[in-house]
């Protein structure tokens, strides 16, 4: 196939996801995210490419795909990122999906997603927006992306529209975002909007590492990062498992579906860990 893969999680034995198909639009992203591991496989990271041929091959790869398992859309690379305003690529895809019922699951960080509301609804289709604060220090984390506040208008439109979503506070950063007090005013503001909070505590690779310890060099001091999993820098397991269990707590005070993203801790899982399980079977 040429662009629709079978999701590959690196072989990391703490992912949870079910077999399903993944998809990036464009290669690299225009948001920038401090925390972001795209820059460890893509030459250029924060510059967008697109791909050659891609709506006429994904035409291709659409015949072949069993139509039963779901595409994830995006994993690395954000499929809104501003070019799509002019390019249209995503949304010529998302009518691909639609007319052939293809299961979509779409995560992004933009509230671009909005103006593919008239053909969501017509879509399965389940989409996860990413929250990691509401604090100023966004600006840091995630410069170019669209601001907090345009990511939980898009969430309520969304909900409105009858979409099915989720949001994604990913990464947790000690120090940063994991005040429990915070996270709560997180889930408090969007809990009338989604069905489920994803959570992922922060995982480094050599290169975010080295822009962790230009843009946040004191907080890179101080935090407890352990044990390398393929290939990522873990945070200590008692501290990953305390605040992941203090959230997963605070989504059954607001009932919400819960589940965590690469920790291992699968137990807590009250919805499939990429919050698919709310995507629509039929429309
Ligand atoms: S939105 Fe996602 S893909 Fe884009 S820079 Fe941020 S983390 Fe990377």
């Amino acid at each position: 196939m040429n662009y629709i893969k079978i999701f590959d999680p690196w072989k990391n034995p703490l992912c949870t996801c079910p077999l399903k198909y993944s998809l990036n639009p464009y290669t690299g992203c225009s948001f920038s995210c401090i925390y972001c591991y795209i820059s460890s496989f893509i030459k250029d990271p924060f510059s967008v490419i697109i791909k050659k041929d891609i709506i006429k091959k994904i035409r291709k790869d659409v015949d072949k795909i069993d139509k039963n398992i779901y595409v994830s859309l995006s994993n690395s690379s954000d499929p809104y990122p501003y070019i799509e305003e002019k390019l249209n690529i995503t949304r010529e895809i998302l009518k691909i999906f639609r007319d052939e019922g293809i299961k979509t699951l779409i995560i992004t960080k933009s509230d671009l997603v909005l103006r593919d509301i008239d053909i969501l609804k017509e879509m399965k289709v389940a989409v996860s927006i990413t929250i990691t604060t509401f604090n100023e220090i966004y600006k840091i984390l995630e410069p170019y992306a669209p601001t907090p506040d345009r990511r939980l208008n898009a969430l309520k439109k969304l909900k409105e529209n009858g979409i099915k979503t989720s949001i994604r506070i990913d990464p947790i950063i000690p120090f940063v975002n994991d005040d429990i007090n915070e996270i709560e005013g997180i889930i408090e503001t969007v809990h009338n909007f989604c069905d489920q909070v994803i959570v992922s505590t922060l995982k480094l690779r050599p290169d975010s590492i080295k822009r962790f310890q230009e843009k946040l060099p004191d907080i890179y001091k101080k935090s407890y990062y352990k044990e390398k999993i393929r290939g990522n820098l873990y945070l200590d397991k008692n501290y990953r498992y305390k605040i992941i269990c203090n959230i997963y707590n605070l989504t059954k005070k607001y009932d919400l579906d819960f589940s965590s993203c690469r920790e291992g801790f699968k137990e807590l899982n009250t919805n499939i860990c990429d919050g698919s399980g709310h995507i629509k079977n039929s429309v």
